[in-house]
């Protein structure tokens, strides 16, 4: 008899778990995947990245068909009209379609999903819906959730103060949202909301818009959600919301301290940032401690201090996105089958999905000049030929490089199609290229990859369009 009852137990099915899993069960290991939702997929395909996005582009498509764009190309339509429950459906149609497709790929490869919340008895056993599961290998996939704001109550099923699941599932347009938290999924979702009609406040705690993004960046997020009409409270706190009927009062003040003021608002979305999941994991059982941040430390190879315990994805460091969740979860499942796993922590692009889009990938601009001497060129998309044809003057391509090597650094994009960009200038970086490198590679015209390319050349001081 076997020693144990699988070779490798996941615990948890987002991007990171599902993923391993599948990976393992590629290297020919037996593999079983425990998963308390009701679908696999985890937060991502649930309610994250695959709805969120599936409203931002159902919501972009409403917008320009009233707010003159569509009218702009000779398209007449006659009035344009809102079905709010006709766009949740192309939403959960999506979510669906992608949360079957994991349970197909477990079918496929022969990975078993325990279903229910599991929780460790020792090391190698853990006890899932009651039954007692072993395995020689055991990955701590299980995400994060929420972060909440203290005497904040979230009521997701009343509407009116909300997290992201619950503005992901409004029946309604709010008349007046106020975001609390200006980073990605405050912007992200409160565009959704703006587009269909909401007037949008967003109260950011800190002086800019998305921290840990560049800069310029951030600068230039705010002059461009400023022109899309969102009211941004920047340096501004919340210090309580009170909710009557269906009426929510927030008090804030500015963050440094100073004269409070009310806002009024008939939806408040929390979105001050996510933390690791270990409530109830039993993670006291097998000695395993936690960081100041709440999140499970491993070394470059997903191992925990606790011999057999691997962890991936949200619970462990480093940015909280699902393609680092993925990266990792290929990356321990060749681990635990005695390969090595690669995943460049250094180059992990980011992308938030509003419009324009704003995506880096690498060093910051700041940060850069902290480790040495840099060389740095902005490419406006106002002098792409694709975006000016397209009618999308807003944003511009960073290329920050050393300045001895040009070996680029880090790059910065804001333009409609930014998220696709960076994926040259990542697979550039993970290759070590240099600026002249991406300069002389050949880019199809008319594209608003040649943005990059141009300020790439800009690093030498040789741009043509500008
Ligand atoms: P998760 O996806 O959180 O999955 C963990 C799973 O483990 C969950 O299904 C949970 O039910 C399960 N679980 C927890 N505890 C247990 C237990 N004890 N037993 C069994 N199962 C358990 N990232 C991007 O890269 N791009 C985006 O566009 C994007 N959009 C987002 C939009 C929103 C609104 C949100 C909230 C997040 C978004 N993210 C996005 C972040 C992304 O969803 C996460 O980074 C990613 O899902 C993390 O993957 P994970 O596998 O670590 O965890
Ligand atoms: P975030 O960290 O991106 O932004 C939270 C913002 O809230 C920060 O700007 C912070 O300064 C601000 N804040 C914190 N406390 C505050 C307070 N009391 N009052 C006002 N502002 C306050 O977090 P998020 O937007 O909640 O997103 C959570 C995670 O989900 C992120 O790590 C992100 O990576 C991931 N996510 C990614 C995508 C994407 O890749 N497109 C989309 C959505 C979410």
């Amino acid at each position: 008899m076997a020693e144990y009852d699988y070779d490798v137990l996941v615990i948890g099915a987002g991007p990171g778990g599902y993923v391993a899993a599948i990976r393992a069960a590629q290297l020919g290991l037996k593999v079983a995947c425990a998963e308390g939702r009701e679908t696999l997929g985890g937060t991502c395909l649930n309610v994250g990245c695959i709805p969120s996005k599936a409203l931002l582009h159902g919501s972009e498509k409403f917008a320009e068909a009233v707010d003159g764009t569509f009218a702009m190309y000779g398209i007449k339509t006659g009035p344009v009209t809102l079905d709010l429950a006709a766009m949740q459906q192309q939403k959960l149609d999506s979510v669906k379609q992608l949360t079957g497709g994991i349970e197909f790929l477990f079918k496929k490869n022969k990975v078993t999903w325990l279903k229910g919340y599991a929780s460790f008895l020792d090391a190698h056993t853990v006890s899932v819906n009651g039954e007692t599961v072993t395995a020689r290998d055991v990955v701590i996939a299980t995400g994060s959730s929420v972060t909440p704001l203290p005497g904040v109550t979230v009521d997701n099923d009343a509407g009116v103060v909300v997290d992201s699941t619950g503005a992901l599932a409004l029946d309604r347009v709010p008349e007046h949202m106020v975001v609390i938290g200006g980073g990605v999924i405050g912007l992200e979702l409160g565009s959704v909301w703006r587009r269909l009609g909401a007037k949008v406040t967003v109260v950011e705690f800190l002086d800019q818009l998305l921290p840990g993004m560049d800069g310029d960046v951030r600068k230039e997020a705010a002059k461009i959600f400023k022109k899309q009409g969102m009211e941004l409270r920047l340096s501004t706190k919340v210090t309580g919301v009170a909710v009557k009927g269906k009426t929510a009062t927030l008090t804030v003040e500015p963050s440094a301290g100073g004269a409070a003021e009310t806002l009024n608002a008939d939806c408040v979305l929390v979105a001050i940032g996510r933390r690791p999941n270990v409530d109830g994991l039993g993670i006291d059982k097998i000695g395993l401690e936690l960081n100041k941040r709440g999140q499970i430390e491993t070394g470059h190879d997903f191992r925990t201090a606790v011999p057999g315990v691997w962890a991936i994805g949200d619970v462990i460091p480093g940015p909280m996105l699902a393609h680092k969740a993925e990266d990792e979860g290929v990356a321990v499942a060749e681990f635990i089958a005695g390969q090595t796993g690669i995943v460049n922590h250094a180059v992990i692009p980011g992308v938030v999905y509003t419009f324009p889009e704003f995506a880096g990938v690498g060093l910051t601009e700041e940060a850069a000049k902290e480790k040495g001497e840099v060389k740095v060129s902005k490419f406006p998309m106002l002098a792409n030929s694709r975006a000016k044809t397209n009618h999308e003057p807003d944003g511009f391509v960073k290329v920050i490089a050393d300045a001895k090597t040009e070996r680029v650094l880090g790059v910065w994009c804001i333009a409609s199609v930014a998220g696709s960009m960076i994926a040259e200038a990542a697979l550039a970086m993970e290759f070590g290229a240099t600026a002249e490198d991406i300069a002389y590679t050949c880019h199809a015209h008319p594209t608003h990859a040649e943005a990059l390319k141009e300020a790439a050349m800009g690093i030498s001081g040789k741009p043509i369009h500008i």
